[in-house]
């Protein structure tokens, strides 16, 4: 199957959009003082039906946390989550259990909170037992049916198997097997790929836009590695400390990347080809800044090559469209 860069979805069919979301978190520095922890600022994504939006960055940029929102496992501190054009951003707890069937997400280590005593049949029969979902057989089929989906076969041999005995690439079909079951319209994949190695890796990324042609998901597929969203996703959006800095479709923003941080992270990726095996990658000095008290200006302008002395370091660049489709936030542009 070939690579999503280069093809297109037709994102006029939202399936979910994140307006101006913002996110803080409370630290208690001393009694009745607290610091605010903005996590994620103003953030404004669309996803289309049957599409996969890469959300790219280093640890810490808030792209865990902005998948989290968008499942509305965390609640923003302002902005709106539509889900089919529903605004579920302020939904009580209560009635998110319905939504819940149609949003799921598969995390790095998705059996981390899961009884380790249950097995493959109880792991995939508990999320029906919850939404109440069919008679003892009728469960039996489901099971059967969607192990045969993710290709654990034969799958008699794999229902009584608990999670220690299955490898970490069988592990992680048997994640996304929970995760179909209840046949969900948007799939959040925070880093699934991640803890497996390279050859599994391939397989399961594939086994992703199997079921993406076949069931028409949306996804959002958080990572740290641009080369892995290079294969899976039809459009990219980088993230750095708390902000999208720039988004575009896949090929676009890869080959002509705009924002000087967007540069840097494509430049840090290892070449493939031996003949370029010498050659200086380009490094992005220093850290990125806490996001308690973030730089002034452009977020990136303490460790920017580029920087404008007297306006980056001054005022947040706004967010332009450099082509159609194609954004970023930077003052090179403005
Ligand atoms: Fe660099 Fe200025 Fe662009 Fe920020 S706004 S990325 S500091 S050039």
């Amino acid at each position: 199957m070939k690579s999503n860069a280069g093809s297109t979805v037709n994102i006029m069919n939202k399936l979910l959009e994140l307006k101006g979301i913002t996110l803080d978190f409370y630290s208690r520095k001393r009694l009745f003082r607290s610091q605010a922890l903005r996590a994620v600022d103003d953030v404004s994504l669309e996803l289309g039906v049957g599409e996969t939006l890469g959300i790219v960055g280093q640890s810490g940029c808030g792209k865990t946390t902005l998948g989290r929102v968008s499942l509305r496992l965390l609640k923003p501190s302002a902005g709106a989550i539509l889900f089919n054009g529903e605004d579920i951003s302020q939904t009580p707890e209560a009635g998110l259990k319905t939504l819940r069937r149609r949003m799921q997400g598969i995390f790095q280590d998705p059996f981390a909170s899961i009884d380790p005593f249950m097995n493959v049949y109880e792991i995939l029969e508990e999320p029906l037992i919850i939404h109440g979902l069919g008679s003892n057989s009728q469960r039996r089929e489901m099971i059967d049916k969607v192990l045969e989906e993710v290709k654990l076969r034969p799958t008699g041999e794999f229902l009584p198997k608990y999670t220690h005995m299955l490898s970490g690439g069988q592990r992680q079909r048997l994640a996304i097997a929970r995760a179909l079951i209840l046949e969900p319209q948007y799939i959040l994949a925070d880093e699934p790929v991640s803890m497996i190695d390279a050859s599994n890796r391939a397989e399961i990324l594939y086994l992703f836009k199997e079921l993406q042609k076949r069931r028409r998901m949306g996804y959002l597929y958080i990572t740290h590695d641009i080369a892995t969203a290079r294969y899976f996703c039809h459009r990219i959006a980088v993230m750095y400390l708390g902000k999208i800095v720039e988004l575009g479709p896949t090929l676009n923003l890869l080959r002509n990347p705009r924002h000087p941080y967007t540069r840097a992270l494509i430049n840090a990726v290892p070449s493939p080809d031996p003949a370029n095996r010498f050659h200086q990658r380009q490094v992005i000095p220093g850290e990125p800044p806490s996001p308690i008290g973030a730089p002034a200006g452009c977020r990136f302008h303490p460790r920017c090559p580029d920087i404008v002395l007297g306006k980056c370091d001054i005022q947040p660049p706004p967010t332009l469209a450099v082509e159609k489709g194609h954004i970023t936030a930077c003052h090179l542009y403005s």
